[in-house]
Parts: C-alpha cells; sequence; structure tokens
C-alpha cells in the first residue's frame, strides 16, 4: 500500500494512528502544533520530580493497555493497592474497597457490608450493554439499598470515569469500575515515557514528523478532502528531538501553506476538529459535547510526612488524593509526588493549552476556592506538607476526556461523511473511556484506512 495519510495531533490518539498506518505500509506525516509531542500526555519535569498533568493511570485490562502491547510499548510501573481512607462529614474511615476492608470498616452497616460483598462478587462477571440507556444515577437507585453503599459505590465510579456526573452513562460506569478492579498501573516516569516510546516506534516505523506547525484547516470537495492548510512554524524547535522532515512543499512554513491530501485524521480536540472542518452540519454536535474536567494540585515533597496516608477518596465530596510515588518511580531518593484532585461538575475548557499546564486562575475566586479545598485534602492526610514542598502546581480546570458517552447522546464516529476524513480522541467511537478511547478510535481510524 503507498497511500499518504496526514495525521493532525500528536497526542497518544494520533501518535498510535500514525504507528498503525505506517506498519501498514502508508506514507504518514503527523503535524503536531506544539513543540513537543505528547498533549495531555506529557509530563514535566521539575527538579528532579516528574509532574504528569494531573492523576494519570493505565486501566491494565483496559483496551489501551491492549493496544500498547500490540504496538511493542511498555508500561511499567506500579499497581496501587486496594486500599485506602474514605472521608465522609470530615471523618475518616477505611475504604470498603476489599473483602477485608468491607468486612472491618465502620463506614458501612452489617447489612450494608454483605450487600458490598455480594455486589463486588456479581460485579466482574456483569453484563453491561442493555445499560446504554441507564444512568448512573438510576442504577445506583436500581441496584443499592443502601444509602451509604450507594455513596460509596457512586465515589469508586468517579474515580474509574473521573465523572462525578449522576447523570452520565451507567454503562461507563459499571465498565470503568470493573476495569478499576482488575488494577491500574502508575507509569515509572511518567506518561511521558508512554509518549516517548510511541514516538521512537513511529520513528522507527517510517512516521515523518513535523512539530511546531499547527493545521488551520482541511480542504474538501463535496464529500472528498483535497488537503490541509498550515498555519506555518509557531515556535522554531528548540532542543528538539523530534525528526523535524517538513514535506517539500510546506517548507516556507508560510501561512496558508496548502498540502494535498486524499486521508486525514484529525486526532485534536473537538473545537479544534469542528474549526478545522468549517461551518459543515456534521460538526455542529462535536461542539456541544459535555467535556470531563479536573482540578488538580500536584506536589513534589522532599519526603512524605505521613508515609501511611497514601490513597483517600471523598465519600460526601468529590476529592481524590494518591501518593503515586509510592507506587511509580517518579522522585528522587525519598521524595514524594501527590495529585490531589476535585472532580468537576461544570465543563470547563483545558487550561492545558498553555505553554506548560501551569496556567492557575488566580483570578478566578472558584479555581481559588478549588485549590484551598485541595490543600486542605493535603493538611488531613499530610499535616506538614507545607513545610517540605519542593515544587507545586495548581491546575484548575483540566480536561480529562472531551466526551464521554452519555445516555442517547453516543460519541461522534471514526468515519465523518466527508471520504478520507476520520477522526480519534477520547471524545471519539463507543469502545473505552479516557486515554483507553483515544487508543480505541486511533486504532479503528487506522484499520478503516488501510482496508479502504
Ligand atoms: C488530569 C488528567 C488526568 C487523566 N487521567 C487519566 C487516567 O488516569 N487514565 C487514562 O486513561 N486517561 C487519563 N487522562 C486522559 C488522557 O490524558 C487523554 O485521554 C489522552 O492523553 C488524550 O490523547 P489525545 O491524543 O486524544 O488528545 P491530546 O492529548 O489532547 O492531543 C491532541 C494534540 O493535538 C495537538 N493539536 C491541537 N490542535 C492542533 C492543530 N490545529 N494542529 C496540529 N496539532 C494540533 C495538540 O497540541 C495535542 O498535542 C487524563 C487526562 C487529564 C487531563
Amino acid at each position: 500500500m503507498n497511500k499518504n495519510v496526514i495525521v493532525v495531533g500528536g497526542g497518544i490518539s494520533g501518535l498510535a494512528a500514525a504507528i498503525y498506518l505506517a506498519r501498514g505500509g502508508c506514507s504518514v506525516t503527523l503535524f503536531e502544533k506544539k513543540r513537543h509531542l505528547g498533549g495531555r500526555a506529557i509530563t514535566h519535569l521539575r527538579q528532579g520530580y516528574r509532574f504528569n498533568l494531573g492523576p494519570h493511570a493505565v486501566y491494565r485490562a483496559g483496551i489501551g493497555a491492549k493496544i500498547y502491547r500490540e504496538l511493542g510499548i511498555p508500561i511499567r510501573g506500579g499497581v496501587p493497592k486496594s486500599r485506602g481512607i474514605a472521608f465522609v462529614n470530615g471523618q475518616r474511615y477505611k475504604l470498603p474497597v476489599s473483602p477485608w476492608s468491607i468486612l472491618t470498616t465502620s463506614l458501612l452497616s452489617t447489612g450494608a457490608k454483605f450487600e458490598a460483598a455480594a455486589l463486588m462478587m456479581k460485579l466482574p462477571a456483569m453484563r453491561t450493554a442493555a445499560l446504554e440507556t441507564v444512568t448512573v444515577n438510576q442504577w445506583l437507585e436500581d441496584h443499592v439499598r443502601d444509602a451509604q453503599l450507594r455513596q460509596v459505590i457512586g465515589a469508586l465510579m468517579r474515580v474509574a470515569t473521573y465523572s462525578g456526573d449522576g447523570e452520565g452513562s451507567a454503562q461507563v460506569a459499571v465498565d470503568q469500575l470493573k476495569l478499576a478492579m482488575r488494577g491500574v498501573t502508575y507509569v515509572d516516569e511518567g506518561w511521558q515515557k508512554i509518549v516517548d516510546s510511541l514516538h521512537s516506534h513511529a520513528v522507527t516505523s517510517g512516521v515523518n514528523f513535523v512539530s511546531s506547525s499547527r493545521v488551520v484547516s482541511v480542504d474538501f470537495d463535496g464529500d472528498e478532502v483535497k488537503g490541509i492548510e498550515l498555519g506555518g512554524l509557531e515556535v522554531l524547535p528548540r532542543n528538539d528531538t523530534l525528526s523535524v522532515a517538513m514535506p517539500e512543499t510546506a517548507h516556507d512554513g508560510a501561512r496558508g501553506t496548502k498540502l494535498p491530501a486524499t486521508t486525514v485524521i484529525l486526532a485534536v480536540d473537538p473545537m479544534t476538529a469542528a474549526d478545522l472542518v468549517g461551518p459543515v452540519g456534521f460538526a455542529a454536535a462535536w461542539q456541544t459535547l459535555k467535556p470531563v474536567t479536573l482540578a488538580c494540585l500536584d506536589v513534589a515533597l522532599s519526603r512524605l510526612p505521613n508515609p501511611k496516608a497514601i490513597f483517600a477518596l471523598g465519600i460526601d465530596q468529590p476529592y481524590y488524593f494518591s501518593v503515586h510515588s509510592a507506587y511509580a518511580q517518579l522522585t528522587p531518593h525519598r521524595g514524594a509526588m501527590i495529585h490531589v484532585a476535585k472532580y468537576k461538575q461544570t465543563p470547563a475548557r483545558t487550561s492545558f493549552d498553555d505553554d506548560d499546564g501551569e496556567t492557575t486562575a488566580r483570578a478566578n475566586p472558584a479555581a481559588r476556592s478549588d485549590e484551598h479545598e485541595l490543600e486542605g485534602v493535603l493538611d488531613q492526610m499530610q499535616p506538614g506538607w507545607r513545610d517540605v514542598v519542593v515544587h507545586r502546581r495548581f491546575l484548575p480546570a483540566m480536561t480529562v476526556a472531551h466526551a464521554l458517552p452519555r445516555p442517547g447522546v453516543p460519541r461522534p464516529a471514526v468515519e465523518t461523511p466527508v471520504h478520507g476524513l476520520y477522526l480519534a480522541g477520547d471524545w471519539i467511537g463507543a469502545e473505552g473511556a479516557l486515554s483507553d478511547a483515544a487508543l480505541a478510535s486511533a486504532r479503528t481510524a487506522a484499520k478503516k484506512i488501510l482496508e479502504s
């Protein structure tokens, strides 16, 4: 096969699609608007500590893990133990997530413990196909009798989906909960390790990379893709490890440079994808998707004041606390890398677009109050943390996923009505959630192109 394919976006979905296509015999050029690849999967190195953009974990039994195996991408790291603390009304309890903790927690009544144990046994084999039209709240009402246990299961679903939206899809929430029960991996050296490995596999498969180059539109004539238009070089590559191999026609880097193409994958966010295709009917729905957002406080400490307090979940409040360095290599000796987060109800645009993800919305009172709440969680879990901070950052509104399937609102498909134009990302396709959806849609897009 000698098909030329252009991939727009160098996050993990663009990278995975590019590898599948290049290995399938296509000639692939990937355009990334930033200097570096990775999108939301990047990791920043700050004084020897590795900062993912908020808490990131690979679902070990997810479609993403399968795709990494298929592509030969190693996922090395540690598997957090299923134990921790549950916060309810400012009180701490044992988090009921294993047979032992269910039995011994004082959070649940005896009746709720039996119900929790029975549910835990049933969940792994539970079929979810029929839950497509059911909301999380409906499912909890129908399947969990005890009110306190209902709150606990709701909190576990929240952590598994990153979404506290009770009107979200029960199918996604139950599937994610099942995956979470099979374990996650906190990745050594951060998700950058995955990005770097995807990049080097792409290079050896023959993918051409053009970084610091924004695609500004996709041209199509009727229902066929004709090419893309580049916005020119935005920042000259500095210390870049990317192979910046500009196609001949794009060398001047001027705005308006057009490149012919018959096959294009847009592996970007829905707003950008809609901008690129212009005012066409089929893209209108992309702009109304509901993103899943998180406020994150990422903190590097020179030591952990309380080495026993590793993981906690808010049950009546949407908080997450986890010492990722307890399981993954992310810090210098004795240091600690902690992610504290608050699941947000309201959609907000990502702060990721800023150069290194370290924007703060300090002027915004809501963001400031989120930051204080998250500091409060740290105060409870790791008293004295403020004295040992090496570096910290607050990300007020990260977009974890651009969309989760919702009852009656499926995510857009990989194929578009325009012949040769495909989509990939965590807002695309029916399979998986978060990065699993990004990778699954990337593989499907590549497969469809290779078969076409
Ligand atoms: C706080 C947080 C926590 C998360 N935790 C988890 C987790 O625990 N488990 C999990 O599976 N997933 C998690 N995720 C989700 C995961 O990070 C994303 O699903 C995944 O990284 C998305 O990859 P992508 O390639 O689809 O999109 P992106 O990473 O957004 O990549 C899109 C790329 O396109 C580029 N681009 C945009 N416009 C243009 C243009 N016009 N021209 C050229 N390039 C362009 C961007 O610069 C970017 O590099 C989390 C995300 C966040 C933010």
